[in-house]
């Protein structure tokens, strides 16, 4: 099943991955793209005018079915999530998601569709192996024993085992990547769902603007990340989709940096140095996390690879500009 010439459904389009996927999967030679998302189109971060761009609540059965009629190929992105701040403090919300890929899965299987590929999460894995910044980097199998992030993971963790099931006993065919923290421009970046390069960046952006050159810090900044550019991201999720990858796969960058490390950079990218307050008692998810991509590269020969450097400088310039729209347009 490749993707040229397919007619595909990108599910949560008018979000940050999913909108950058629509313009991949037309550089791929799909035939047609159904772009679908609960926003209005106009809080949609971009739209592709060579899309059909459809605005519906797909926690809903019959919105699922009128989304993938007449596609062979579904990218289900869509999900009510966002950075520690927002998933350590909506969980409910975030189980909800399990609506979306029930019905998701169940319309696919009913329409005929041929492939779905499924957006899980580095939240599925075991929080007791993340509880040293000096992480072993996490392995496939490091899902298991289950003690996933509360609420958002778990719905994750039960979702990729439904595409499981869904294969094994119905026939359809999934594909599930694991993504590790995705960032660059075109995403959330103010708000409170926004994640750590982008809440770095405008944190950075804003004191070098105000003159009070001081920045908050969740944690002690010894917490360990890895963060993949978003165009490593949708490359992997077309070469895994093209795979015969049968088990969830990480899909992340392995360049290994502390907060405090992230921090340098956007400070050395917008040429400020600033006093580090760290708020101990802020949300700040586990002490270290790391992709393994020893099964990606064994399949794909392929690993995520743009440096952390060159994609925040180009995240950066883009919440620079979203700023200077906000503050002229006020
Ligand atoms: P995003 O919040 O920018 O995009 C998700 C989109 O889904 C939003 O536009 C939202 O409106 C839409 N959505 C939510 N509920 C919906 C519904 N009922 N019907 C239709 N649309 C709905 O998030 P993103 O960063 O683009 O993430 C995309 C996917 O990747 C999500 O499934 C997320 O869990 C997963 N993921 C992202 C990251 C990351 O670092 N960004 C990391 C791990 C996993």
């Amino acid at each position: 099943m490749h993707i040229r010439g397919a007619h595909a459904l990108v599910c949560g389009a008018g979000g940050f991955i999913g909108g950058h996927l629509v313009n991949r999967l037309f550089d791929e030679g799909a035939a047609s793209v159904r772009a679908v998302d609960v926003k209005p189109l106009d809080e949609w971060y971009q739209t592709n005018p060579k899309a059909e761009s459809l605005v519906l609540d797909l926690q809903e059965k019959d919105a699922c079915l009128t989304a993938t009629e007449g596609t062979d190929s579904v990218f289900q992105l869509a999900a009510d999530m966002g950075g520690m701040g927002f998933i350590e403090n909506n969980k409910a919300l975030c189980m909800l998601s399990v609506l979306t890929n029930t019905h998701m899965l169940l319309a696919a299987r009913k329409t005929g569709v041929k492939r779905f590929f499924y957006s899980s999460s580095a939240c599925v894995y075991n929080g007791e192996k993340q509880t040293n910044p000096d992480v072993v980097a996490l392995k496939e199998e490091d899902a298991y024993p289950a003690l996933p992030e509360d609420g958002y993971g778990w719905e994750k963790l039960f979702s990729e085992r439904m595409c499981r099931h869904f294969s094994e006993d119905y026939g359809l065919e999934t594909r599930v990547a694991r993504f590790h923290n995705v960032y660059g421009p075109l995403g959330t970046w103010t708000g409170g769902r926004e994640k750590a390069p982008a809440a770095i960046c405008r944190k950075v952006l804003e004191a070098k603007a105000s003159g009070k050159h001081e920045i908050e810090i969740w944690g002690d900044g010894h917490q360990t990340r890895s963060f993949m550019y978003i165009d490593d991201c949708t490359k992997g999720v077309l070469d895994i989709y093209h795979s015969d990858i049968l088990e969830p796969i990480n899909l992340g960058s392995s360049e290994l940096v502390t907060i405090n490390q992230l921090v340098d950079i956007a400070e050395d990218l917008a040429g400020v140095k600033l006093k580090r307050n760290y708020n101990l008692s802020a949300p700040k998810g586990v002490n270290g996390r790391n992709s393994d991509n020893t099964k990606i590269l064994g399949y794909l020969n392929w690993e995520p690879s743009i440096k952390l450097r060159d994609g925040l400088a180009q995240t950066m310039s883009w919440i620079e500009q979203e700023m200077l729209t906000t503050v002229t347009s006020r």
